[in-house]
């Protein structure tokens, strides 16, 4: 099968670490067709693309010489990580290449720093270096363990739009450039090491995809070589049913759908983001999330398939604030839910959950705390008239944690909001309020935010206690 897979900064952050990823390319390689995406060091001491961004910024504020005062640490650290693992001769020639590369970013930052003005395309050319160096530093790794491996800057493969910082890929001329570079080396038999995050436009200037953008990298290169699977190798077994730190029985879920993983990512889990694996999802190819430090575990795998169960995992989101917009002339006021809406819009707030009952005595909407007074401000302009008339009596505004349940199979299976409300009201947790979409992907409740991670505790348990459950205790 063909694989693409992905290494965060920290799955490559040591020289301990890349032995690790060396070791299971190298495993991957008996079975697989492999290609590699990797993102920038992040050493314990050493975050790399942090690192270079604070120097680019110190150029435009007058410091010339700040990259190149970072510059020794970034070349110690590879070439260290280097020397434990790649032969003397490697080494030799990386330190030439990583040189070259790093004095030519001190170079530039003098001119930004005479110029005083960092440009969305200059500080691109800075944050895309750490995963340029990584890259050869990896393949160096890979051949010291006796794979034919070679370096590949994604500038040549990700043909992007000029949105300099934030720049989409375009994906007919991706797939084309793509297919041309990297195919003749699959064929070949050699695995290819990837920089994640960066791109190029049609006319060959650098850009970045946004920060944290190696998944997306990766995500483009799986659709792009119609992979059978994607791999993101984390540092964790897989995907959670709830948080350890809250649930400590929580466990990993062996399979998940795409629809359950956009819910949860929208419900505050810490996993892959939708628009990250868009270009996966479009194409159905499945994709694995693994834990590079625990490589035998299988992972939780993640696909189009809706699998079995109901109930899958339960996620809260913190800091948020619950407004009510009440009073007694809203019932039947045609058309107020679209002034309420649009006045939060316009505020630039981001709605995360809606609810009205039908009695249309109030409406109330979860925005990010954050978010909270600029859209009360909105709301009082939208809807002055309203409160002359008394039609609109107060504006309430309430802390709370939106708490969700998440699983596509609980679609159409009755009894699962009975057994979580149940459960809550034995614990004596009050639910402040409740949504749930016709999709029955998720049910969402509003609760105080001193009882968010009990509510996500009684709810997991209720659950994982259940004979019908897809959260086996
Ligand atoms: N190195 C980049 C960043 O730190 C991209 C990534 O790690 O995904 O944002
Ligand atoms: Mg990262």
């Amino acid at each position: 099968m063909r694989v693409v897979m992905k290494f965060g900064g920290t799955s490559v952050g040591s020289a301990e670490a890349i032995r690790q990823v060396a070791q299971i390319v190298a495993e991957s390689r008996r079975e697989h067709e492999v290609v590699l995406v990797v993102s920038a060091m992040n050493a314990p001491d050493l975050r790399t693309t942090d690192s270079l961004i604070a120097a680019a910024k110190a150029a435009a504020g007058g410091n010339g010489d700040a990259t190149a005062q970072i510059v020794p640490k970034l070349l110690a650290l590879h070439l260290r990580v280097a020397a434990e693992l790649a032969p003397p001769a490697e080494c030799a020639a990386l330190e030439v290449e990583l040189r070259a590369m790093l004095d030519y970013m001190s170079e530039l930052s003098r001119s930004i720093a005479v110029l005083g003005e960092l440009t969305p395309r200059a500080l691109d050319l800075f944050s895309g270096l750490g995963e340029r160096i990584n890259a050869r530093l990896i393949a160096a790794a890979l051949r010291g363990v006796g794979l034919s491996a070679a370096a590949v800057d994604a500038t040549g493969l990700i043909v992007t739009d000029d949105r300099y910082g934030m720049a989409a890929p375009l994906m007919a001329e991706t797939r084309e450039q793509t297919r041309a570079v990297l195919l003749p080396m699959l064929s070949a038999g050699q695995v290819a090491v990837v920089t994640g995050f960066i791109g190029a436009t049609r006319s060959g200037v650098p850009t970045t995809l946004g920060r944290g953008g190696s998944d997306y990298s990766c995500s483009i290169l799986g659709s792009v070589l119609d992979a059978h699977e994607v791999w993101f190798w984390k540092e964790v077994d897989g995907v959670l049913t709830a948080n350890p730190k809250v649930v400590p029985e929580a466990r990993t879920m062996a399979h998940l759908s795409y629809s359950e993983m956009g819910e949860m990512a929208y419900y505050g889990a810490n996993v892959l983001h939708p628009k990250t694996v868009q270009p996966l999802v479009q194409r159905r190819i499945p994709i694995r999330i693994r834990n590079t430090f625990n490589p035998t575990h299988p992972g939780t795998i993640i696909s189009a398939d809706q699998g079995e169960g109901n109930a899958k995992a339960v996620t809260a989101i913190k800091d948020v604030s619950l407004i009510t917009v009440g009073g007694p002339g809203m019932l039947g006021l045609t058309g107020v839910a679209a002034r309420i809406f649009g006045a939060v819009a316009r505020s630039g707030s981001n709605i995360l959950l809606i609810s009205q009952a039908s009695s249309e005595q109030s409406v109330c909407l979860a925005v990010a705390k954050a978010d909270a007074e600029a859209a009360v401000a909105a709301l009082r302009e939208e809807l002055m008239r309203d409160f002359s008339a008394h039609d609109v009596e107060h504006i309430g505004v309430i802390d709370c944690t939106i708490v969700a349940l998440v699983g596509s199979g609980m679609r159409g299976t009755p009894g699962i909001a009975g057994r979580t409300f149940g459960a809550l009201g034995q614990a004596g947790i009050n639910i402040i309020a409740i949504a749930q979409g016709s999709t029955e992907n998720n049910i969402s409740l509003i609760v105080a935010p001193s009882d968010s991670d009990e509510a996500v505790r009684v709810i997991h348990r209720s659950f994982a206690d259940g004979s019908r459950s897809a959260v086996p205790a």
